[in-house]
């Protein structure tokens, strides 16, 4: 299977787009936002460290990134294929990257850039909540990322959380993060001839099949 990167801003769709592709193709999923929110609950040196960071809408520092993930993807089940969500994020990062791929003899597979307005990726992150447990991803604006019953996860049967860092007010300063530091990694992709552009559409269904159309072409 194609390695993946996936490409957006804030709130496009990262997440719940790689829970889909997980589920059909069994993709390892590594998101660096669940990564480091592990470390924030477990209360690690690293957890206390970016809380504030991640807290105030800007990007954690590139090192404490490449470091958790050279070790994830060096771990044995990533040779089937993984999925990188939320990571590279800045030029920097895509560089180191690239290194650790020629070090461990790995493809850089495809980047899927999600593009979706700034007005629709601002009002999913106010209204997204997440289950604790298991990580899956809701939305109380849209029916179908509703969760069953209000509040609670369908599978774990837990109170559903809505993340700190996901009020407008972080949100615009995670959107500029993103503007000034991510976006110059779409022209870094399609230089390398590995970009592939998809639009985050009002249903999830139809996002995940655009991305299933370059996966198996
Ligand atoms: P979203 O895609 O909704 O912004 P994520 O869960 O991917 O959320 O990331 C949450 C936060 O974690 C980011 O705003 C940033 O502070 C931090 N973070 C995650 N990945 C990276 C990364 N690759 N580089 C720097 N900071 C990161």
């Amino acid at each position: 299977m194609k390695n993946i990167i996936l490409l957006a801003p804030p709130a496009a769709g990262k997440g719940t787009l790689s829970e889909m592709l997980t589920e059909k193709y069994g993709y390892v999923h590594i998101s660096t936002g669940d990564l480091l929110r592990s470390e924030i609950k477990s209360n690690t040196t690293l957890g206390k460290k970016v809380d504030g960071i991640i807290k105030e809408g800007k990007y954690v520092p590139d090192d404490i990134i490449i470091k958790l993930i050279a070790k994830r993807i060096n771990e044995p089940e990533c040779d089937k294929g993984y999925i990188l969500d939320g990571f590279p994020r800045t030029i920097n990062q895509a560089e180191k990257y690239d290194e650790l791929l020629s070090k461990y003899n790995k493809d850089i597979g495809v980047a899927i850039y999600i593009d979706v307005p700034k007005e629709v990726a601002m009002k999913r992150a106010c209204s997204r909540i997440t289950c604790p447990k298991c990580g899956r991803i809701y939305n109380k604006y849209s029916e179908e990322m509703r969760p069953k019953k209000e509040g609670i996860c369908d599978d774990c049967k837990v109170k559903l959380t809505h993340r700190d860092d996901d009020s407008e007010e972080t949100f615009i300063k995670r959107f500029d993060e993103y503007v000034n530091k991510t976006m110059p990694l779409y022209d870094y992709y399609e230089s390398k001839g590995v970009l592939k552009k998809i639009k985050s559409h009002e249903s999830k269904y139809d996002t995940f099949n655009e991305a299933v159309q370059i996966i198996e072409n």
